[in-house]
């Protein structure tokens, strides 16, 4: 245990650096991890974003008093100072009561003579692709099969023009599964269109009836076609039925609630520099989620997360050289929309960002950071991660992940460190009805407020930057060499690049 006296030692040691420490390079990282792990309001913070706020979708009040939440949580850690910063989201967007209903005709009888065709209907649970524009009620449609909606299936399926067209998926079980789905949808979305259908139904990736929230649109403008999730067993049901020669009708309504541009907000709580107040240091998870669950997994966890570690550096008493940022970032399911407008608002000031640490995968454990492309950090990443080796913190991932907070700071040059964690309870509940409070492994999201405090702490007490912004060449250059190209390109986000809309300018 640690006297005040020893504390106070330790903060004139971390205003001269982290590395002006003399007898024992690890003694002020354990002090920092220790007082981490230590009892705080995570879990309390916690069940009052899901189970009080709940869902909170962009443009409702749930949002709002997330905000409200994050806000007085960072009051209550400490925060030299709270502010919300607004942005724009292009268009609201809310589910109605998203009714489907699958009617098939079969034989009763078949073998015996006079056999009668009847038909049977049973109820499909579906819900709303979230940003889909709405469908006024339709009548017995004809669904059609195009299997997982390739070219060739569509072609195979023939003329699908006015029908609802179901769509294969795969259950999810790994990262790779979610990165294909998200990257599968928006082609066969184009082949819909094209081929003028009513309706996409996409199968569930998830079994036992979940459902769940997805858009498929890149930046909260509204989708061209109406699109629903069915409960994977009702997907399967109809497919069988289509199979074995039956025909499937549907009537189907999904009254959702369209408006047009709205505000929405960031939340940020600060850690004033002792030595260099204008460089800093964001650590960042986002606020917002979708709707059907409470969002505990994704993204409420690392929320808690994040105000927890800005409690554990008061606590410690270890004075950050450099400005910690601490960001809860709105609209990042609609498309990054909060941390874009964030990296975009403070382009001029980005040369003074030390780095951008960013966790949104749930509670499983971490297994290392992922460092954008930039193998000009692995050495030194490597050498701030080693006091985390003791909760197998011991990865570095040179490729430029896509998909969260990070992206366009990365895209900024600024120096980004995005946890990589093992899927765990992550995926199965993933935007889904299921994604819960009591979904959260707390013992292993305080090793995260650990790992959070110290890297943070780390990058904010260095002598210099751990690296410096990358010109927009030398992000080129890190796209190419990480293969992130095609990507940027099947995402819709290349153009935007080339053009200087997104990210560092030339
Ligand atoms: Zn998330």
């Amino acid at each position: 245990m640690r006297t005040a006296k020893t504390l106070f030692f330790v903060c004139i040691l971390n205003i001269l650096g982290f590395s002006a420490s003399p007898a024992d390079p690890n003694a002020d990282a354990n002090h920092i991890i220790q007082v981490a792990l230590q009892p705080s309001p995570l879990e309390a913070n916690l069940r009052r974003l899901t189970d009080e706020v709940g869902g909170r979708v962009p443009g409702t009040l749930a949002m709002q008093h997330a905000v409200q939440w994050g806000m007085q949580a960072f009051t209550a850690a400490g925060a030299d100072s709270v502010h919300a910063e607004s942005f724009e989201i292009p268009n609201s967007w809310s589910e109605g009561a998203t009714d489907m209903t699958a009617t098939t005709a079969y034989e009763v009888s078949p073998t015996r003579v006079g056999g009668a065709t009847v038909l049977s209907s049973f109820r499909v649970r579906a819900v709303s692709v979230a940003w889909a524009p709405a469908l006024a009620p339709v009548r017995h449609v004809p669904v059609v099969d195009v299997g997982e909606g390739s070219d060739a299936e569509f072609q195979k399926a023939g003329d699908v023009t006015g029908k609802i067209l179901l769509v294969h998926t795969t259950v999810l079980k790994t990262w790779a599964d979610l990165f294909a789905e998200y990257a599968n949808a928006p082609p066969i979305v184009d082949r819909a269109i094209k081929a003028k259908a009513k309706a996409i139904a996409f199968m569930a990736t998830r079994e036992h009836d979940i459902l769940y929230r997805h858009t498929n649109s890149g930046a909260g403008e509204i989708d061209k076609i109406p699109m629903v999730v069915v409960a994977r067993e009702d997907g399967e049901r109809i497919a069988r039925l289509l199979a074995d020669k039956n025909l499937v009708w549907a009537d189907l309504s999904i009254p959702n609630q369209i408006g047009g541009p709205i505000k929405s907000s960031n939340v940020i709580g600060e850690l004033r520099g002792a030595e260099k107040p204008d460089e800093f240091v964001i650590v960042g998870a986002h606020l917002d989620s979708w709707d059907l669950g409470t969002g505990a997994l994704d993204n409420g966890c690392n929320a808690a997360l994040v105000i927890d570690a800005l409690r554990a550096i008061k606590a410690s008493e270890v004075l950050p050289r450099r400005t910690i940022r601490f960001i809860l970032f709105s609209g990042e399911e609609q498309g990054l929309l909060g941390s874009r407008a964030y990296a975009s608002h403070h382009r001029a000031e980005l040369d003074k960002a030390a780095g951008v640490i960013i966790y949104d995968s749930g509670s499983g454990k971490t297994t290392g950071f992922s460092v954008g492309g930039r193998s000009d950090l692995v050495s030194s990443i490597k050498q701030l991660l080693a006091p985390l080796a003791q909760f197998g913190v011991n990865d570095v991932e040179t490729n430029m992940e896509w998909g969260t907070d990070h992206f366009d700071f990365m895209l900024e040059g600024v120096p980004t460190f995005v946890a990589e964690q093992e899927e765990a309870n992550y995926l199965e509940n993933y935007h889904a009805v299921s994604d819960t409070y009591d979904k959260v492994d707390f013992p292993q999201l305080k090793k995260h407020v650990a790992e959070a405090t110290l890297l943070a702490l780390e990058l904010a007490n260095l002598d210099q930057k751990i690296g410096p912004r990358l010109t927009h060449d030398q992000i080129e250059q890190n796209m190419r060499e990480s293969k992130s190209v095609e990507m940027m390109k099947a995402n819709g986000i290349w153009d935007d690049w080339v053009s200087g809309k997104r990210g560092r300018q030339k």
